[in-house]
């Protein structure tokens, strides 16, 4: 009979398939790297959105507020919501538009600070603020389109649209800020003209956005870099950089790549659940998209584009086993995929294979799968479903090992891992 030992570590059971793992040291020395460029004056935003890029938000936000952020960044009132609701007090900007009585009375109500990209959203936060029972003054930030096309009045516009928020009751300008459009692009053309036209329009509402460290400035605060621009020049960092892609590890462009040491902080593994031979001539998976030449040895592994990765990957991903890099075959499926191991000697079932991270000297990059399909880091990144359960390895210093409050994120010891 199977005997069930309920004190068996949850954090081994969640990695019996495949799983995500998030190593929290590598977090917090990102996170140090970055603060690095800053200068002491400007804020560091950690985005957490999409789940913190698909890492599990609260683990994620409690480690980098612990390793010298001090904003959090997300696209929906929701992900706010989850972030107070696991104890998480810093500031949090909600990046995306929100406009609904409903929804302002939740920005209120969790203490998260909105974005109002046109006049007829400050009118109606206004009025809402005014009909509610909140007695301070809900701290707003102004976004501006400077050329990225997105949210945002247009910059030519700031001075009306600033004005008219100063002029409503029940409502503060925190910040006014804006986006960049090509800030990984090596030529930076564009992008310093999307900062010129910020730098002219906060002027001309009276403002100057060059921080002098000898004044200490209240409000509003100015804020325009993304990853790309944190790492371009400190001339784009004023009061606060919002940073995504960096703090999970990766790089925005090859030719920003020397400017501070990242580590990746994902890494997906799975186990292999059957090893067998196929015969000269056999077909493998849905479609026979490949066919054996030769006699191979093939390892079946419990994961497919139900847990995220890409179908379009099929015939050209490359996985790590026992540290060397070997070819998945045929069609990715739902569920599962196969890996020829003809290289690997008596591969067991049960073995553990790497998808993205490292093993041994051998490292696959979220940026390697982005190159094959067409695509850019973040879509990979964000791409993991939930199936996979995201297990925190690592210790940065002073960070709690924890099960509460953490979506489907399992804080594993080091040592279950070997
Ligand atoms: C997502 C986002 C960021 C972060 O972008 P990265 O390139 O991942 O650093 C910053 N600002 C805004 C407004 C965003 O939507």
């Amino acid at each position: 009979m199977l005997s069930w030992d309920q004190s068996s570590s949850i954090a081994l059971m969640q990695r019996e398939r495949a799983w995500v793992e998030i190593d929290l040291t590598a977090l917090a020395h990102n996170i140090r790297q970055i603060r690095g460029l800053l200068s002491p004056h400007t804020d560091l935003m950690a985005v957490v959105k999409a789940d913190a890029y698909g890492h599990g938000a609260v683990t994620v936000a409690q480690t980098v507020l612990q390793a010298g952020a001090t904003w959090l960044g997300v696209a929906t009132i929701p992900e706010g919501i989850e972030l107070r609701e696991a104890g998480i007090e810093s500031p949090i900007l909600v990046m995306g538009a929100t406009h609904t009585a409903e929804q302002i009375c939740a920005i209120a109500h969790w203490g998260l600070q909105p974005t109002l990209c046109t006049p007829k959203q400050a009118l109606v936060f206004s009025e809402a603020i005014g009909k509610s029972s909140q007695r301070q003054p809900l701290p707003v930030h102004i976004k501006l389109d400077t050329g990225m096309s997105r949210l945002g009045t247009p910059w030519q516009k700031a001075v009306e649209f600033v004005q008219l928020v100063q002029r409503l009751p029940g409502l503060t300008i925190a910040s006014i800020y804006s986006h960049l459009a090509t800030a990984d692009d090596p030529d930076p053309t564009i992008m310093r003209q999307q900062q010129h036209r910020y730098e002219q329009a906060i002027q001309a509402c009276g403002f100057s956005p060059i921080l002098n460290p000898a004044i200490h400035r209240p409000f509003p605060r100015f804020h325009l870099a993304n990853s790309a621009a944190t790492l371009t020049d400190a001339s784009l960092h004023y009061d606060m950089v919002r940073t995504g892609l960096v703090i999970y590890g990766l790089y925005p462009s090859g030719h920003l790549a020397d400017r501070v040491d990242l580590k990746p902080v994902m890494q997906v593994k799975a186990r292999v659940s059957q090893v067998k031979t196929l015969q000269p001539g056999t077909g493998v998976s849905y479609g026979y998209k490949f066919v054996a030449e030769r006699e191979t040895q093939i390892a079946v592994v419990g994961i497919g584009y139900a847990d995220g990765v890409p179908r379009n990957l099929s015939n050209q991903l490359t996985v790590l086993v026992r540290g060397q890099r070997v070819p998945q075959i045929g069609a990715i499926t739902m569920d599962q995929i196969m890996l020829d191991v003809s290289t690997i000697p008596a591969l067991q079932e049960g073995e553990v294979v790497t998808l993205l991270g490292q093993d041994g000297n051998q490292q696959i990059l979220a940026d390697d799968w982005a190159q094959t399909l067409g695509t850019i880091s973040w879509e990979i990144l964000c791409g993991f479903k939930h199936r996979l359960p995201r297990v925190a390895v690592g210790k940065p210093y002073g960070i709690r090992q924890s099960l509460s409050g953490a979506r489907h994120v399992f804080h594993a010891q080091q040592s279950d891992l070997e």
